[in-house]
């Protein structure tokens, strides 16, 4: 009896016409998850099998590639009856059910026994050895018998991938990553709709520490097992914070900064070719994410900026960055540029004009290409996970 894994494609078998592309870049992301491992791949437009002699290792690593609908244990047996049913049978031991249901399809039509008496064989075994019932309507346990050329597949175990579009479908995204709680959650949500990312990170040493960094690449790598590609863009925020500080009256500076920030964001957007902003703000939080700040940080820039927490409350997304192991890390005590100079009263609505008119008090444009010219790209691939913290 071999043992399989057999993966079953999640949204993408609605996407009829670009089902190939899909499945082609699945098979892409899963090899470099995989890249570790020693193992075989098959696949065609429905369904694709993995061998291995590490399986409950690649198991594990395929629950965080986005695009699985289902991972089932499989196996592969001789096609003849006894020893279907004694598979079966062992196979079943682990398991505890108390209600089944035998499905059998027999692709290959020179076996001689027709589907329905597979099944109610088998079934009759089970009964014979295990304290159970039969359930047609719902059963406890499915128990899926195929019968193709290449030998019987029994599927016993279908564990829940984590679903989603395969990373890369839908191009690059920038993501604005703080070291916050939020802003790993919107990451981890936008590789969830196929979007792979570059991370952009605004320092500003010496108020920010090298911890701070670090924590934010930590962040990143933590994201990076549902990508593999992902790199951190880090700016070198200092001399025009420090500008902002000294021209800007102190209610406004955060708003400013943001605006520059999302300045920046538009250039590098441009520069690397990627496609749209996105980032952590979430409706109301903070000062800077009303919707009257909103509207006027984000006028700055023509290009699209998607906030996926935007209308979760942060006890979800504390929930969801539990679950995706980032929050750990994201409540380690280091301070970031927004949170360095914080005024005591931020303005909560804004007004244009007044923000032109401080804007019109510095040379921020040769700044802000200062920003651009001097950030630091650091390619997680090389980047070790004991040197961080
Ligand atoms: P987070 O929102 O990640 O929990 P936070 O709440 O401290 O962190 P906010 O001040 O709410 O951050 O900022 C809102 C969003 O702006 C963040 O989610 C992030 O996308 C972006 N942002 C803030 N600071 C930085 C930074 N230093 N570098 C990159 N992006 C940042
Ligand atoms: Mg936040």
């Amino acid at each position: 009896m071999k043992k399989l894994l057999l993966i079953k494609y999640g949204e993408l078998t609605t996407k009829k016409g670009n089902r190939k592309t899909f499945i082609k870049l699945l098979v892409k992301n899963i090899q470099a998850v995989l890249a570790d491992e020693d193992y075989q791949i098959r696949y065609d437009r429905v369904r694709m099998y993995i061998e291995s002699d590490s399986l409950t290792t690649i198991q594990e690593k395929l629950t965080k590639v986005f695009g699985i609908h289902s991972i089932v244990e499989c196996y592969q047996v001789n096609t003849n009856m006894e020893e279907i049913a004694s598979s079966l049978v062992t196979l079943l031991k682990d398991v505890s059910f108390q209600t089944f249901k035998v499905e059998t399809k027999r692709a290959d039509k020179d076996f001689s026994i027709h589907s329905m008496e597979v099944s109610r064989r088998l079934g009759g075994v089970i009964l014979k050895n295990f304290p159970c019932k039969v359930d047609v309507h719902n059963p406890e346990m499915k128990i899926e018998v195929e019968i193709r050329k290449e030998g019987t597949f029994l599927y016993v175990r279908e564990i829940a991938g984590i679903g989603g579009y395969p990373v890369g479908i839908q191009g690059k995204g920038l993501l604005m990553l703080s070291g916050g709680i939020d802003s790993p959650v919107a990451g981890y949500l936008s590789l969830k709709r196929g979007v792979d990312l570059e991370c952009l990170y605004f320092e500003s040493p010496p108020h920010t520490s090298l911890e701070a960094k670090n924590k934010v690449v930590k962040l990143a790598s933590i994201l990076n097992a549902y990508s593999g590609n992902l790199k951190v863009l880090v700016v070198p925020f200092t001399k025009l914070q420090e500008e902002i500080y000294k021209n800007v009256p102190e209610s406004y500076v955060i708003t400013i900064m943001r605006r520059m920030m999302y300045r920046i964001a538009s250039k590098i957007i441009e520069r690397r070719r990627l496609k749209v902003i996105f980032n952590g703000e979430s409706v109301g939080q903070v000062a800077s994410q009303t919707l009257d700040s909103m509207r006027v940080i984000n006028s700055v820039t023509n290009i699209p900026v998607i906030r996926p927490v935007a209308c979760m409350d942060k006890l979800e997304i504390i929930e969801l960055a539990k679950k995706i192991g980032t929050y750990e890390t994201s409540i380690l005590p280091y301070e970031d540029c927004c949170t360095i100079f914080l005024p005591k009263h931020p303005v909560i609505n804004p007004d244009l004009e007044k923000c032109l008119l401080y804007e019109s008090f510095f040379d921020y444009e040769s700044l802000v290409e200062e920003c651009v010219q001097n950030i630091e790209v650091i390619s997680l691939k090389e980047t070790k996970k004991d040197e961080l913290l």
